[in-house]
């Protein structure tokens, strides 16, 4: 088995990320979000651990890529609270930068920026994940993640490092935090120069979750999702012109400040003003360990 793969989200024809690689460093993660996908597919997730042999795993793989985007990572977070201690990502970075590839980061935790000195001598980018502004409503969210403060630091520090950001406003519920207008203006004045948006899409478990959470809003969300939404590779979404709504209003405020656009999964790849996943900010190249 190996542990670099295409990247293909539940071979979801939704899709439209440019052609890249992923890996996960870790099975499982410990910010237990409430509306998380990974665990419904991912036997015992909240039983975050460092995946077997990755290292030499990674070791051996590394060697053959070339020139190649690596997704890290996106059936867990690649900075789970136990890297702080384990260092398993970072020594993961550290060799791929003196392997021929590019790096897009996926996380939720300012400890990204820990790595910076790594980051800054790969071609990467940081896709920071930032759902909310409001610290309150995100504990409820995603509540052993870095809160939105931290994560906006993180981003203002990575940016200033010259290592270009990318945030996904992902997922987006409606009534809940479908109004980023003044997430998107503080993105805008630290630097961020992308912003990627999909809307929740109800999988069993992450649905059971949030209607503990949110009893109020999901009682008044069933019927959008379960009688008038779609139904799409195991998971139930908005009615496609009510996505479409919330995701332009948003797309429309994040061009009036001058960010660039993707959807995530939605059909919906006429909003996209850049590549969807911001992978267009990757530099094309930047100096190697060695
Ligand atoms: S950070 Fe991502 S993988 Fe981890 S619990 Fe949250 S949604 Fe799931």
């Amino acid at each position: 088995m190996l542990l670099i793969s295409s990247f293909d989200p539940w071979r979801s024809g939704l899709c439209t990320c440019p052609s890249k690689l992923t890996f996960n460093p870790y099975t499982g993660c410990d910010h237990q979000c409430t509306y998380c996908y990974a665990s419904s597919y991912i036997p015992n997730f909240k039983d975050c651990h460092p995946k077997k042999d990755a290292l030499t795993m990674l070791k051996r793989e590394a060697a053959k890529l070339n020139g190649e985007t690596i997704s890290i990572s996106n059936s867990s977070d690649p900075y789970p609270r136990i890297e702080a201690t384990e260092g398993l990502t970072r020594r993961c970075l550290e060799i791929l930068a003196e392997s021929n590839c590019r790096i897009q980061i996926i996380t939720k935790s300012n400890l990204v920026t820990r790595d910076d000195d790594l980051l800054s001598r790969i071609p990467a980018t940081v896709a920071l994940t930032i759902t909310t502004e409001d610290d309150n409503l995100a504990r409820i969210l995603e509540p052993n993640a870095p809160s939105p403060s931290q994560r906006i630091r993180a981003a203002q520090d990575l940016t200033k490092a010259d290592i270009p950001v990318s945030v996904r406003i992902d997922p987006i519920i409606p009534t809940v935090n479908d109004q980023p207008q003044k997430l998107i203006a503080t993105l805008a004045s630290i630097g961020v120069k992308h912003v990627t948006c999909s809307t929740y899409k109800a999988k069993a478990d992450n649905w059971m979750r949030l209607s503990k959470a949110l009893p109020k809003v999901m009682e008044q969300l069933k019927p959008l999702y379960f009688q008038e939404g779609e139904r799409i590779g195991g998971s139930a979404l908005l009615p496609r012109d009510y996505r479409f709504k919330i995701l332009k209003g948003v797309r429309d405020v994040a061009v009036a400040h001058g960010l660039q656009f993707g959807v995530c999964r939605e059909g919906l790849a006429q909003l996209n003003t850049a590549a969807c996943d911001g992978s267009w900010l990757m530099p094309k190249a930047k100096g190697r360990l060695c």
